[in-house]
């Protein structure tokens, strides 16, 4: 453990021909394709994110629908409770 503090788990997918794809969950970029896990682990921990995708997928995260709605002030006469 020197570098490798934040760990990010990806899944794993098992291809027909019997060997593994890691997916990088962040980047969605197949890692490696492994008929062992301990290699596919191996090949995470050496993972780079792919930057230029990466930024790809997060515009799209980015609804145009959803702009920035101001926050209800509350104001201070309806505020009051009566009691
Ligand atoms: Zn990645």
């Amino acid at each position: 453990m020197a570098h490798d503090l934040v760990r990010i788990e990806c899944p794993h997918r098992s291809n027909p021909d019997g060997t593994i794809d890691s997916i990088c969950p962040r980047c969605y970029t197949t890692i490696g394709t492994s008929t062992w896990e301990y290699e596919l682990e191996r090949l995470e921990a050496e993972h780079v994110c792919n930057t230029i995708e990466l930024k790809f997928f997060e515009t799209l995260k980015k609804k145009p629908v959803a702009s920035a709605r101001p926050a209800y002030a509350v104001q201070p006469g309806m505020a009051q409770m009566r009691g």
